[in-house]
């Protein structure tokens, strides 16, 4: 029970004990992951941001109301992790949301019945989901083009078009977007600009930018980095644009919860680390695998012969840690899946663990065969996301589910 502190009276009024002066700027990101302003409590000095586990607060005085009123319009903790997307992004304001989809679909409530959206025909499933079975039903409509060829995107105009969605690399097949010709040429036509960055996270990719609006993320995957937490991030480009995303956010109340909100931003720390090392093994994964014959086709960006890569060296400074590749059938992939020792078998990828997905069972299942074919997402087709276990055991691991050298 003895301790020097025992009977020490707090510090004035408990504000503002944080003694360190702001860094110089500009940090540089890896610095800027640790260093990003909520990292030390301003009451009490604490090493993490706190967890305000309250709904509601506190009036003193009416007319004088505390900077926070009720935790679905905004909660301090759910606060940090907002600024701190914010700034990792480069735009003026961060939202959290329940989970990924809750960002995207919250976000396209931006839209009004009658309007139409161009949309990256290799989109995330859910996305796919949401804006052909619910969004049609509101009377939104989209068009699905090629992303990979902007007059595919110019073709698809319409009077009544307000917006472009982008994912850039595409999931499964890592498809390259040029995200300044698209975000170049919606500007001359006043459309908004919205980009799923899931996969390269702004360690790598920095959308805003390159002009984009507004940058949307499953923080699930790896902002949050260990399958713990389901979580969905948007950053707004200007103030504007943040004010009309409040209003969306706090109307539907698609918010993120505060425990969550800290297990993010907890992940968030170490994403630098996570990511470079996953990438090195993602593109040691990629060259074994292009050197055997029993495998039809490899998608990394990284890969020399991979469509888009220049584009993609242009606007992003990695390749990332998800590699896909087709093993010929069905069949096979089922067998593989089934044959691995390592990896998790699940929907998902960013995360310490190595995952391994069946995107035509799982990911993409929503999607009509036929849709699904014509897009390259094969019965064969697997997608890796590289965790942090050693490379060559996960290259071991993969080879004797293949079946042995080939
Ligand atoms: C997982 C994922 C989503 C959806 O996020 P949830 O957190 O699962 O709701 C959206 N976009 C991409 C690219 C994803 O991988």
């Amino acid at each position: 029970m003895s301790g020097e502190n025992q009977n020490r009276q707090p510090e004035g009024s408990g504000r503002n004990v944080r003694r360190k002066s702001p860094p110089a700027e500009p940090l540089r990101f890896e610095t800027r992951l640790l260093h990003f302003g909520g990292e030390i409590d301003e009451a009490t000095g604490a090493s993490s941001v706190p967890i305000y586990q309250a709904s509601t607060f506190h009036h003193e005085d009416v007319f004088n109301p505390p900077a926070h009123d009720y935790s679905r319009s905004g909660n301090p903790t759910r606060q940090a992790l907002e600024d701190y997307i914010a700034k990792l992004e480069g735009g003026a304001r961060g939202f959290a949301y329940a989970s990924g989809m809750a960002a995207i679909a919250s976000t396209f409530m931006l839209l009004s019945s009658g309007d139409h959206i161009i949309v990256t025909e290799d989109v995330y499933g859910g996305t796919y989901r949401l804006l052909t079975s619910i969004l049609n039903r509101m009377g939104i409509e989209c068009t699905f083009v090629d992303m990979t060829d902007p007059e595919q995107v110019k073709a698809a105009l319409k009077p009544n078009t307000k917006a472009v969605y982008m994912e850039t690399p595409s999931n499964p097949t890592l498809k390259i977007t040029d995200i300044g010709a698209v975000t170049g040429w919606a500007r001359e036509h006043g459309l908004l600009t919205l980009l799923d960055n899931t996969f390269m996270t702004p360690y790598y990719q920095r959308p805003i930018e390159q002009g984009v609006d507004i940058v949307l993320h499953s923080a699930t995957k790896f902002l949050g980095g260990h399958s713990d937490v389901l979580a969905g991030l948007a950053v707004a480009r200007t103030e504007e644009l943040g004010a009309k995303l409040k209003q969306l956010q706090n109307g539907l109340g698609t918010v993120l919860g505060v425990q969550d909100s800290w297990l993010l931003m907890r992940g968030m720390k170490t994403l630098g680390a996570r990511m470079s090392h996953s990438e090195q093994s993602a593109a040691k994964l990629a060259a074994w695998l292009t050197g055997r014959s029993d495998i039809e086709a490899v998608y990394y960006p990284g890969l020399l012969h991979h469509p888009g890569r220049e584009i993609h060296e242009r606007q992003c400074r990695g390749y990332g840690a998800v590699v896909s590749f087709d093993v010929g059938s069905g069949e096979r992939a089922k067998e593989v899946l089934n044959s691995v020792r390592l990896p998790l078998v699940a929907v998902s990828l960013g995360a310490v663990e190595s995952i391994l997905s069946y995107p035509a069972m799982m990911s993409h299942a929503a999607m009509g065969e036929k849709v699904r074919h014509e897009r390259g997402i094969t019965d064969g087709l697997l997608r890796f996301s590289v965790g942090l276990e050693d490379i060559d055991d996960l290259i071991a691991d993969l080879d004797q589910a293949l079946g042995g050298k080939k």
